[in-house]
């Protein structure tokens, strides 16, 4: 049997999931208007054929069978309605046996039409880690780039799985305000972290391969530019210092950052704020430019 699977690129997945087998249950990302994300641009939304998929998983069933990780791509899977889902996890969990996690993008929007019930059914089904990205807590940040929500909003619709006991990632994204906007952006968003307490938090550091005009025009702020690496280092900081919670595992080691942080809220914070002291002090410990990538 040739391998049935073939990916609509690009494709991406967490850092989290190298070693997972993707899946693209979707094709594209439903919302696909933010201004930085220039991902899903190429790629008109839309369900995958079920038989494609099916003959994926089953393909995966014969020739896989210690798979222990699945990703669900595209850019936010938890597009799909509740029943399409039940029935791809019910049959991952069927065929491929050691199948210990299977985890997908998420957008707030997804939560809209799924009631807790229905999230918790899909928790017990199977679906063990949600990556959502909050991007900022800053309602004029979520404007401009058109994240299609408020921080409010994302709060109460990211509110859904937490209540029905979905482990949750989410992404925030440094530098997305510029200097006007990086102290509120960073205050704002920390209170978005601390009203959701998801399990993990990261931070990215904003990269726009499609260049600093293009997110100009896209955010209606001609004066907007990119953080300097110190600013983005003392925007990570204000973050850090202003997240309250507990027991949330907070990550920067994506490729995208200056500095790579990791621990746990709070008994780590004094820890993260130390680092990045000393690497505002001595900035030779940042991570070169040539070194970043999304
Ligand atoms: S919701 Fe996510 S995948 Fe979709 S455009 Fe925004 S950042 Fe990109």
């Amino acid at each position: 049997m040739n391998c049935p699977i073939t990916y609509v690129e690009p494709v991406i997945r967490p850092p989290a999931e190298a070693d997972a087998l993707i899946l693209q249950a979707t094709i594209g990302c439903s919302h696909n208007r933010c201004a930085f994300c220039p991902t899903y641009k190429g790629k008109k939304f839309r369900v995958r054929p079920r038989e494609e998929l099916f003959a994926e998983i089953d393909w995966a069933a014969a020739h896989l069978q210690g798979l222990e990780k699945v990703f669900l791509g595209d850019g936010d899977a938890l597009a799909l309605s509740t029943d399409r889902l039940r029935e791809i996890l019910d049959t991952l969990r069927d065929r491929l046996p050691a199948l210990r996690r299977i985890s997908a993008y998420a957008s707030p929007g997804n939560f809209a039409s799924k009631s807790v019930d229905e999230l918790a059914d899909l928790r017990d089904r199977g679906l063990s880690l949600i990556y959502v990205g909050f991007e900022s807590g800053d309602d004029e940040v979520l404007r401009r780039v058109d994240k299609g929500f408020t921080a409010a909003e994302i709060g109460d619709l990211c509110l859904r799985p937490q209540e029905a006991g979905l482990k949750m990632s989410a992404t925030v994204i440094l530098g997305l305000g510029g200097p006007a906007l990086s102290a509120q952006h960073a205050q704002h968003t920390a209170a978005l972290i601390d009203r959701v307490k998801p399990r993990f938090a990261s931070a990215l550091t904003l990269m726009l391969p499609q260049g600093e005009d293009d997110y100009r025009a896209r955010t209606g702020d001609p004066r907007w530019r990119m953080l300097t690496p110190v600013e983005t280092l003392q925007e990570l900081r204000t973050l850090v210092a202003h997240v309250d919670g507990d027991g949330i595992i907070f990550r920067s080691n994506h490729a995208s950052n200056y500095l790579a942080l990791a621990g746990t809220f709070q008994k780590g914070k004094a820890s993260m704020l130390a680092q990045i002291d000393a690497a505002l002090a001595n900035p030779r410990l940042l991570r070169p430019e040539f070194l970043r990538a999304l």
